[in-house]
């Protein structure tokens, strides 16, 4: 075993009552998944906290620090439950965080070394101080061994103790986690994905919000090609990294477009695949049980994407249609994407199957009873249930588990 390990700590002012200990379950599962493979991995829940063990504690670090529900993640140095050893842990944790500080900054802009606090934590009250006894003791040592500053208000580091009945440990610094939820603790979504910009971070915010996807895709060879069908299958992968697995449903498109589209005026084309979209996601769904699909639109982003329009697509849904990006401007979006590693994905150059058999200026203002006598010369519903059964299942392994390469 090691003696160092990765402290990871979660948002609790929303865990009350009986939620608590399923988020807890939760996050606790998804960690292990984020590091099984890594030899010497092991989480632990302690009191408010779980403590990651690994071999390779930096590789762990980049892992954690990606999982759902994490708002931030330090590295520690175990050790016995003794002050000296305490103590001198906290001396080893405190001479690295103060070489750690960038480059030109060992010592403070004022030229001086960099000011430290110790913050206590005793759980395990057979230990025989108190907390601020704790912290008055350790920060001596530090004082005496490296000769920093002390400065309760405003320290350039803090030092940690936790001491715990299942570990004590020392800590300094900490990383940001992503926050949010863990995958799992929000139920199951269906995303409609694109290869653009906008589904993919749709995607990501809801599985921030702790919902696990599954995703669809609407694909029109020959008119989309292979080559769109493997970009949207990365994107789907890169979702997959957050989850134990994602199952990807491509739909055979071309023949429901190109019915849809010679049923009405070409103005309305677009409004009448994105309300086949959602009638087909929504059988999927009703297969699978999933409560809520979601997509990747925006308010008066484009002509499809107007209040009106929306409105006569979400008429067609028979679930929840959830929106993430409803109010975000494009600068907002692709700053995400670019964060989250899908941009340069999406950018890749593709076909969008929407764009499809359509005139220039598609109407924005499409009316529902329009939109329903065209499709009138059709079956929609058999024609829905029909691509929802037909489409393609692309099983995805997510990279939470061991077997995940891909
Ligand atoms: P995106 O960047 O996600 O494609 P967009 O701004 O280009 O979004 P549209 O192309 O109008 O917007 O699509 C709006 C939404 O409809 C998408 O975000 C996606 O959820 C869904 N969608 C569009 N085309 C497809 C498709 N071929 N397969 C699955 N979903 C689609
Ligand atoms: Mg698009």
């Amino acid at each position: 075993m090691t003696d160092r390990a990765i402290v990871v700590r979660y948002g609790e002012l929303f865990l009350k009552g009986d939620n608590r200990p399923f988020f807890e379950r939760t996050l606790e599962q998804n960690l292990r998944r984020a590091i099984g493979d890594l030899p010497g991995a092991r989480v632990d829940r302690l009191h408010g906290r779980m403590l990651v063990r690994a071999s390779d504690p930096a590789e762990a670090v980049e892992r954690v620090r990606r999982v759902f529900g994490v708002t931030s993640v330090s590295t520690a140095l175990l050790c016995r439950a003794e002050l000296d050893a305490v103590a001198s842990a906290a001396v080893a944790c405190a001479r690295e965080a103060a070489a750690a500080r960038p480059t030109g900054r060992a010592v403070t802009s004022q030229g001086e070394r960099p000011s430290f606090k110790v913050e206590s934590r005793r759980s395990d009250k057979r230990f025989p101080l108190p907390s601020p006894e704790i912290s008055r003791r350790v920060g001596a040592a530090i004082v005496e061994a490296l000769g920093l500053p002390v400065d309760v208000h405003a320290p350039d580091l803090t030092v940690g103790v936790e001491i715990g009945t299942q570990a004590t440990f020392v800590w300094s610094g900490d990383l940001k986690g992503p926050g949010g939820l863990p995958v799992g603790t929000g139920g199951r979504v269906l995303l409609l994905l694109s290869g653009g910009i906008d589904s993919p971070v749709a995607g990501w915010l809801l599985q921030k919000r702790g919902c696990e996807l599954a995703a669809v895709y609407f694909h029109s060879f020959p008119y989309t090609g292979d080559k769109t069908r493997e970009k949207v299958t990365d994107l789907a992968r890169r979702l997959a990294k957050a989850q134990r697995a994602l199952p990807l449903h491509v739909v055979h498109f071309t023949e429901a477009q190109k019915q849809l589209r010679a049923a009405g005026p070409g103005e309305i084309a677009v409004v009448l695949y994105r309300r086949m979209m959602v009638r087909v996601a929504g059988a999927i769904a009703r297969r699978d049980h999933i409560g809520a699909i979601a997509t990747g639109e925006n308010i008066g982003q484009v002509a499809s994407q107007t209040l009106e329009n929306i409105a006569c697509i979400e008429a067609a849904a028979d679930r929840p249609v959830l929106r993430p990006l409803l109010t975000y401007d494009k600068t907002e979006t692709m700053a995400l994407a670019r964060q989250i590693g899908t941009y340069e994905l999406s950018i890749l150059p593709y076909d969008d199957c929407c764009s499809l058999f359509v005139p220039e200026h598609p109407s924005t203002r499409v009316r529902r009873e329009v939109a329903e006598a065209a499709e009138a010369k059709l079956d929609v519903a058999a024609m829905a249930d029909e691509l929802a059964r037909t489409a393609e299942l692309v099983a995805l392994s997510g990279c939470l588990t061991p077997s995940a390469g891909t």
